[in-house]
């Protein structure tokens, strides 16, 4: 599809079109695109930008991640096919290690995915060999690798689902959300949850954190970073209701 720049709304086509080709491809799953849709929803009300509680939190987010013994990036389908370079960026930045783990897993997409990040740069990516599995999560949902989301103390989980971010912090691991919806399960259940779209999220905690090797963790309070972020959308909702007298 042929989008001229100027188009009001390119930079959310063009969003589109890499999942929808990456659908067609086999590496984003049908119920990849309804989340996608999901987060578009909310990305309207919050202005299409990183609002300061996501700064916020990406500060958090990258100081977590810089003081990690195991710190693991978790990769699905539709974040492999939004931002595969800036996934590649930030894993080499603090290190980290990336792991494909997917909702609808099958081998195929499992193999698809980390030969797209492997285009993309990554030299090592997790996933294709399963050998453990987190508890409570159902066979295939469950699979993961002992070297990184087992044993991550520290996990970044951009698009997951609710129980999954419970398990993980059952395990006692400190997680790391990207979520559009503040009110997800996922958002509410995060330990640091940054409410911004992930092609934003990502780059911004690179580069926080190449600015940030040695910095302490600063201070956090997720349930009123959340608050505060659907104070912002309550706020911006009445803002335009206004506008209809
Ligand atoms: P939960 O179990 O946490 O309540 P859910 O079932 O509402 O999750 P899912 O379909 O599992 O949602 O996951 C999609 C989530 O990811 C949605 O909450 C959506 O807002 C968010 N999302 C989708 N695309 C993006 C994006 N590009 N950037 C950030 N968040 C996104």
């Amino acid at each position: 599809m042929t989008v001229p720049k100027s188009h009001p709304r390119y930079e959310s086509l063009m969003k589109r079109d890499k999942l929808i080709d990456a659908y067609k491809s086999g590496m984003v799953a049908e119920a990849g695109m309804i989340a996608h849709g999901r987060g578009e929803a909310f990305d309207y009300l919050l202005g299409e930008c990183t609002i300061p509680e996501a700064e916020e939190a990406e500060m958090a987010a990258a100081a977590l991640l810089l003081s990690a013994k195991n710190p693991v990036i978790s990769v699905n389908g539709n974040v492999a096919a939004l931002c595969p370079e800036a996934l590649v960026e930030l894993a080499e930045a603090i290190p980290a290690k990336l792991e494909v783990n997917l909702f609808y897993r099958t081998d195929e997409r499992m193999k698809k995915i980390v030969k797209h990040l492997k285009d993309h740069g990554a030299k090592k990516v997790l996933g294709l060999k399963p050998d453990a599995h987190i508890p409570d999560l159902e066979h295939a949902r469950g699979l993961c690798t002992n070297e990184g989301i087992f044993t991550a103390d520290v996990i970044l989980v951009p698009l997951e689902d609710g129980d999954r971010v419970q398990t993980l912090r059952k395990m006692g691991k400190t997680v790391i959300v990207i979520d559009l919806n503040p009110l997800s399960r996922s958002a509410m259940a995060g330990s640091v949850t940054i409410v911004d779209e992930v092609t934003r999220a990502i780059p911004n905690i690179t580069e926080l954190a190449r600015g940030m090797k040695g910095h302490p963790v600063p201070k956090f309070d997720n349930a009123a970073n959340l608050r505060r972020a659907i104070d912002r959308i309550t706020h911006s909702l009445f803002e335009i209701r206004c506008v209809f007298k």
